[in-house]
């Protein structure tokens, strides 16, 4: 039986080019493999990049307001063995909800990479979905490190150089200020990004 799958990481955890190596031998051995991406994400448009310059098309990029089910997009998925979404993070539950479906109704495997949680320490929408429906939950093999050392499990927002809670979940692109993330560990995400926001823990923790 096929199963949903979430591989999450935070950010800079090496998820395109493990995404594309998994895509292209999957291709090698004769699957068909489908490759789908959330159309908010716009910085690679229909490409996914791994940063070691590697590349590959994506099929489709699904909208918000899409369904799977359409029927574009279900003959496409109906012709695949195995699906793979990229920023998988961005989906919606509804969305997820339907990949789980397609699973277990069409015997189709489907990977979802994303992040666990945003600049504020919360689940997406998406990641949410897939860690309350998904068969197997599983952290990447490539985790990025805290400049402490220690394992990142946070994504902090710098806003012109600054560490922020504030803000959208989603920036679009033509913002003025300059914004930009960094993987932090708990303690340093802690310490750094959540005590200077709170008076009261602030006031108990850095004398
Ligand atoms: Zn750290």
């Amino acid at each position: 039986m096929a199963k949903l799958i979430y591989f999450y990481s935070a950010m800079k955890g090496g998820k395109s080019s493990i995404l594309i190596s998994i895509a292209y031998n999957l291709e090698e051995n004769q699957q068909r493999v489908l490759v789908v991406k959330p159309s908010i994400d716009t910085k690679g448009d229909d490409t996914i990049i791994s940063r070691a310059g590697a590349g590959r098309k994506v099929d489709f990029c699904i909208d918000k307001e899409e369904s799977f089910f359409s029927d574009e997009n279900f003959s496409k998925i109906f012709n695949s063995e195995v699906i793979i979404i990229d920023e998988a993070q961005f989906l919606t539950k509804n969305q997820v909800e339907e990949l789980w479906i397609i699973s277990k109704k069409l015997n189709t495997q489907v990977m979802g990479f994303g992040l666990r949680a945003n600049f504020k320490g919360q689940l997406f929408e998406g990641s949410q979905r897939f860690f309350e429906l998904a068969d197997e939950i599983s952290e990447l093999p490539v985790i990025p490190s805290c400049k402490c050392g220690k394992k990142a499990l946070f994504n902090a927002r710098m806003v012109n150089g600054k560490y922020t809670m504030a803000g959208e979940e989603c920036v679009i692109d033509g913002s003025q200020s300059e914004i930009t993330y960094e993987p932090l560990c708990g303690e340093c995400y802690l310490s750094k990004v959540v005590l200077p926001e709170n008076k009261m823990y602030f006031k108990r923790f850095h004398q």
